[in-house]
């Protein structure tokens, strides 16, 4: 089987019969030993017991590896990289031409690493996100399915917007503040622009951000009636919404003007937990990240206030982690990747498993879990007949040690082969 190496390709066109040593399927509580899975015309035909040769169709051989649906990472910035987190100013000067090139080297590393679907949740510069996307989807770029925000809906001076001490505003080009808003009424004018604009997701800043300047990642920002503004034209729409919230009053807010599902819930208390078990609102922890933040940021001399930041949420979400999955609350998977280098995205699981949850827990929250959280579980996030052949595959057991996700050898998309073990 070929692997694709150039661009154009067609996407979702492959046909292949998988032969896997072990299979997850992403639903299932348990692995089962020895099956094929049969993906014709880019989508899942069957899964097979034991290992199956049809006729004319290519075969992969990893009887010695662990086959998965490839996962899904709720929370990415894939136009962004994390080096560049010391110097936001960076994004006034760069023209939307250099920030794609910075974007398409992310996907194909995202998509390397295992991540076959991906949630954009914001972009400073609009709609290279859409771009990006879009040209995955036509085969013209190598990346994960994504849905994108097209840009971030945040206050004036709040965690999405780019108001930076000792530059004036009027440096700011208008293209990283197309998403800026105040009061319900501008927030749903430009929620609309951001669904006409081909944004099939919405992305509100509810609360202040670690790495943004000014603000306190636990204070509030948006309020309860911007966020339903947003909501609503999302919900009519038939889209979800993302928010961004630390603070516990933001956590709520959100929860109650009806997001989806709130990224980082640093500082979720007992009734944050209640009101989204309640809402079926899935939480997005990014519970890695604080480690990378705290050593490498430190060592890259990061502005001393998100260091500071960090500190202040990194055990506290941990915590709330803990708590919020056993009180039965959906954690899906999301990273913040930006923040640190795209393609290390896998690096969350092991946190995750040492906070509470088990291996399996831990690969559903990536899967299943991530994909009914998006509304595209009847796509992705499992080896199920009429998803796509999106599957990837490790040596070793992950349900034992749950690292092994991190040097994922098989990547296909569509039943095409993006990665496979050398010979
Ligand atoms: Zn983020």
């Amino acid at each position: 089987m070929q692997v694709v190496s150039a661009v154009p390709y067609q996407a979702d066109s492959g046909s292949v019969a998988v032969q896997c040593g072990k299979l997850i399927d992403g639903v299932a509580a348990q692995a089962q030993d020895l099956a094929t899975v049969i993906i014709r015309n880019g989508r899942v035909e069957s899964v097979q017991p034991g290992a199956m040769s049809p006729n004319g169709m290519p075969v992969v051989d990893l009887k010695q590896y662990t086959c998965l649906p490839g996962l899904i990472d709720m929370h990415t910035h894939l136009t962004d990289s994390g080096h560049e987190t010391s110097d936001l100013s960076v994004y006034y000067k760069r023209t939307k031409a250099e920030q794609g090139a910075i974007a398409r080297e992310s996907a194909r590393s995202t998509l390397l690493a295992g991540f076959t679907g991906a949630r954009d949740v914001g972009t400073y510069i609009a709609w290279v996100d859409r771009d990006l996307r879009d040209a995955i989807n036509q085969g013209n770029a190598v990346g994960p399915r994504m849905q994108v925000a097209g840009y971030y809906l945040t206050i004036p001076a709040g965690g999405g917007d780019l108001v930076i001490p000792g530059h004036a505003e009027s440096e700011i080009p208008p293209q990283v503040r197309m998403g800026v808003a105040r009061g319900p009424e501008q927030f749903r004018q430009k929620a609309e622009q951001a669904v006409a604009g081909g944004a099939d997701l919405l992305k509100v800043i509810a609360s202040g951000a670690v790495l943004a300047f000014g603000g306190v990642p636990g204070e509030r920002e948006m309020m309860p009636e911007e966020i339903k503004a947003v909501v609503d034209v999302a919900h009519a729409h038939g889209i979800k919404v993302a928010a961004h919230a630390h603070g516990a009053q933001s956590i709520k807010d959100a929860i109650l003007a009806g997001a989806d599902t709130i990224e980082h819930a640093s500082l979720i208390d007992d009734e944050g937990i209640r009101l989204a078990q309640e809402h079926g609102t899935g939480l997005s922890m990014d519970v890695y990240n604080g480690d990378w933040i705290d050593t490498v940021g430190r060592a890259e001399k990061w502005p001393e206030e998100f260091l500071r930041k960090n500190v202040e949420t990194t055990e506290a979400q941990r915590q709330g982690f803990t708590k919020a999955h056993a009180a039965g609350v959906d954690i899906v998977y999301g990273t913040d990747a930006a923040v640190y280098p795209h393609g290390l995205n896998a690096r969350q699981f092991p946190i995750m498993v040492q906070r509470g949850m088990t291996p399996m827990e831990a690969i559903q929250s990536a899967t299943s879990l991530a994909a009914r959280h998006m509304g595209w579980d009847d796509r992705i996030g499992s080896l199920q007949p009429g998803r796509f052949g999106d599957l990837i595959a490790v040596k070793g057991d992950p349900l034992a040690d749950i690292t092994r996700l991190q040097d994922v050898a098989v990547v296909l998309k569509g039943g095409l082969a993006f990665k496979l073990p050398a010979e």
